[in-house]
């Protein structure tokens, strides 16, 4: 199957050609025919697997027909839930609507409200935006929205846990009625299924793989810790090793990648943190030093991390394990891009022994445990027996804050967030539950 069965565009042909794309993904290959001939679309596929050209290649190609009404708003809106996010799709959309003169503009918190008013008073055809910015220029009357045709929800999955489902539920119900949406999402568990319902018209459901999908080219590997100490010579060991090209190292919590960071740096690596604390211009700059490969180790929280999409990364460490098993999914993810292959190291204390129990029910798969000759772990952890894996296809506790009706705030699927030293652990990246840091010193 090569792009030209898709009847797209040639100058969107010509795009394709350019970015050295040969053959469209899975998703591509089953979404883009769908968007094309005008269906709604509930699609699902892991992450990696070439989500935002299935929905902004049918969206570019709406675009090539020129619309007949003189209002100026964009024709195409994309929902996404991180800044990072819609730097990389507004990015995607330039990219393969270069011969199209796609006119992308996107809207983000943490920008200045003149330059976005200058922006959206501009005739555009796609906006790219986060749903709170959007909703505050909305309400402002700032946005023209009479001629808008597509609504895509890019990691609806992600925008749900966020809490932006009032705001986005605020949004469809100000853009006209006969609009085509497309839903995109890396699982279609938990909530997901019910804002579909009310979102979309008789959409086409596309679901390539499932959580329990394998990320066949992400080699996963589990070191069993005694403590932070031990976690620490842990990583510094994998950080030296000649194979890691770039690395992403997670932590529980803001605080905890700035002091992680700091230890890294101290020791010669080329470091960052990035995290929710930091101004978007910081969190820019950072991630194109990583791209640039200025920066060999990113030290870093999920909400920040979500989305990133670095060729060169080639291990993906999590020094914490992360409260939520699907982000577990997210976070090995971002190694294993564009078809490479990746690593992905876990390091599990005995107080995170739940959140690995959770995330092999949440995979369906299990995460054998390795040793490092000289840095075996001294106390001895149990590893917490799964529910059976796999014949059900369905863990009985996916590890979906949404399974459980409550959310971040109502926390009813959180662990006892049990940190060293008895000590409790503060959430990372939840801005709404405004707590101090704690040193981890
Ligand atoms: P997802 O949203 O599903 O996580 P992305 O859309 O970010 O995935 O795509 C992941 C990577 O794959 C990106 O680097 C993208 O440029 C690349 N990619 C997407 N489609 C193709 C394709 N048809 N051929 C080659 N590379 C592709
Ligand atoms: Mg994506």
């Amino acid at each position: 199957m090569s792009f030209e069965n898709l009847a797209l565009h040639p100058s969107i042909l010509h795009a394709l050609q350019e970015a050295g794309y040969t053959e469209p993904t899975p998703i591509q290959a089953q979404a883009i025919p769908e968007v094309m001939a005008g269906h709604d679309l509930l699609a699902s596929a892991q992450t990696g697997t070439g989500k935002t050209a299935a929905f902004t290649l049918p969206a570019l190609n709406l675009l090539a027909t020129p619309h007949p009404s003189k209002s100026r708003g964009p024709r195409i809106l994309v929902l996404v839930p991180t800044r990072e996010l819609a730097q990389q799709v507004n990015d995607a959309a330039r990219k393969y609507g270069k011969f199209l003169r796609a006119r992308t503009v996107s809207i983000v918190g943490g920008m200045p409200y003149p330059l976005q008013n200058k922006l959206l008073s501009q005739p555009l055809d796609i906006l790219v935006a986060t749903p709170g910015r959007l909703l505050d220029h909305m309400e402002r009357g700032r946005i023209d929205l009479a001629r808008l045709q597509m609504l895509v929800l890019d990691e609806a999955d992600r925008m749900l846990d966020m809490g932006f489902m009032p705001d986005i539920e605020r949004i469809t119900a100000a853009l006209p009625g006969d609009r085509q949406t497309l839903l995109f999402s890396a699982t279609l568990e938990g909530n997901i299924a019910r804002i579909a319902a009310q979102i979309l018209r008789n959409p086409k459901t596309i679901q390539i793989a499932s959580q329990q999908a394998k990320h066949e080219n992400i080699e996963q590997r589990l070191h069993f810790v005694d403590d932070m100490s031990h976690k620490n010579k842990l990583l510094e060991h994998l950080l030296i090793a000649p194979e890691v090209n770039q690395a992403i190292v997670f932590t529980s919590t803001k605080r905890h990648a700035d002091l992680l960071a700091e230890d890294l740096h101290a020791a010669g690596h080329k470091v960052a943190a990035l995290h929710g604390d930091m101004t978007q211009g910081a969190r820019n700059r950072t991630l194109t030093k990583l791209r640039h490969g200025d920066i060999n180790v990113l030290v870093a929280t999920d909400v920040a991390a979500r989305g990133i999409d670095v060729a060169g990364i080639s291990h993906v460490i999590n020094y914490d394990l992360p409260k939520f098993a699907e982000d577990y999914v997210h976070r090995i993810g971002r190694t294993g891009r564009a078809g490479k292959r990746g690593i992905a190291v876990s390091f599990a204390s005995h107080a995170e022994r739940f959140q690995l129990r959770k995330i092999e029910q949440f995979t369906g798969q299990r995460l054998e445990a390795a040793v490092i000759a000289g840095l075996e772990p001294q106390k001895r952890i149990q590893q917490p027996k799964p529910h059976k894996f796999g014949d059900s296809g369905k863990p009985r506790n996916s590890g979906h804050p949404g399974n459980k009706g409550g959310g971040y705030k109502g926390a009813g699927n959180r662990q006892p967030g049990q940190g060293y030293g008895g000590q409790k652990r503060q959430d990372g990246e939840k801005s709404f539950s405004k707590r101090s840091g704690r040193s981890f010193a």
